[in-house]
């Protein structure tokens, strides 16, 4: 197993609150890992501590070899970690074809001593049309709908070629169409070709993508397993499972 990013020890309190206690776990090169558990059980600290928007007291974060505990955001993404936001970060009146060259232009302009393998970088036509956009390529992004918004999210996020994406809860907000279409699209075009960390609260979504789950609760690891081994422990069942299924 080629680790993508390793996590160890990880410590964040707010004041007297301890929001994260000794999280460890390590998601692999091209896995589709979810992060679920309860409301309050750290998920959203524990994706700001990564993405370099928080910083923690104790552990550390590993972006393949690289230490990026306690690097600020902007050089996490710059390093390869990008993250898609719960509110959506597009440019509104831009189109979506647009909204892509931007996010290629920066990513470029990034890598110019990378220049020679500028043949290699995705298209703007390319990512539209591997994400089902290509239909919606002029139209202003404020026009979209909210799931077709979330799947350009994607799209801009991939225009970076990312070492791992860090999706928060891309379903949330979207019809029960729209979440098939997402799912889909997960299966079918990100899944073992880019390394995804997925946090999500709909059980379907985590079960039909996912390859690795870590459980969270209360701010510590719970279980880190199989979606088999996890669905199969009496104590996610207990603390968790069996909780959201009423
Ligand atoms: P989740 O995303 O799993 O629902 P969060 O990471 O948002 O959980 O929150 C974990 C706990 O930390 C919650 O009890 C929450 O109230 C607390 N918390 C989150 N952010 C802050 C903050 N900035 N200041 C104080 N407490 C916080
Ligand atoms: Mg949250």
């Amino acid at each position: 197993m080629i680790p993508a990013l390793s996590i160890s020890g990880l410590g964040k309190r707010f004041g007297g609150f301890v929001a994260l206690h000794d999280v460890t776990f390590t998601v692999a090169e091209n896995a589709t890992h979810a992060i679920i558990g309860p409301n309050g059980a750290g998920k959203t600290t524990l994706v700001n501590t990564i993405s370099g928007l928080m910083k923690p007291e104790t552990g550390k974060i590993e972006l393949g070899e690289r230490d990026i505990t306690r690097v600020p955001a902007h050089l996490v993404a710059r390093a390869g970690l990008v993250r898609t936001f719960q509110i959506t970060s597009l440019f509104p009146d831009l189109t979506v074809k647009e909204n892509i060259e931007v996010a290629l232009h920066a990513c470029r302009l990034y890598r110019l001593r990378e220049i020679g393998s500028a043949a290699n970088l995705q298209t703007a036509d390319q990512l539209m049309e591997r994400f089902g956009l290509t239909r919606v390529a002029g139209q202003p992004t404020a026009q979209l709908s909210h799931g077709d918004q979330r799947i350009l999210e994607v799209a801009v996020a991939l225009a970076a070629e990312p070492a791992i994406i860090l999706l928060d809860e891309p379903t949330a907000g979207m019809s029960p169409d729209e979440t098939e279409r997402f799912t889909s699209l997960m299966t079918q075009t990100l899944k073992g070709r880019h390394t995804l960390v997925l946090i999500e609260h709909d059980m379907d979504v985590v079960l039909r993508t996912a390859d690795h789950i870590t459980v969270l609760c209360a701010g510590t690891v719970l279980a880190d397993d199989t979606p088999e081994a996890i669905m199969a422990d009496p104590v996610v069942q207990e603390a968790y499972l069996g909780r959201a299924h009423h």
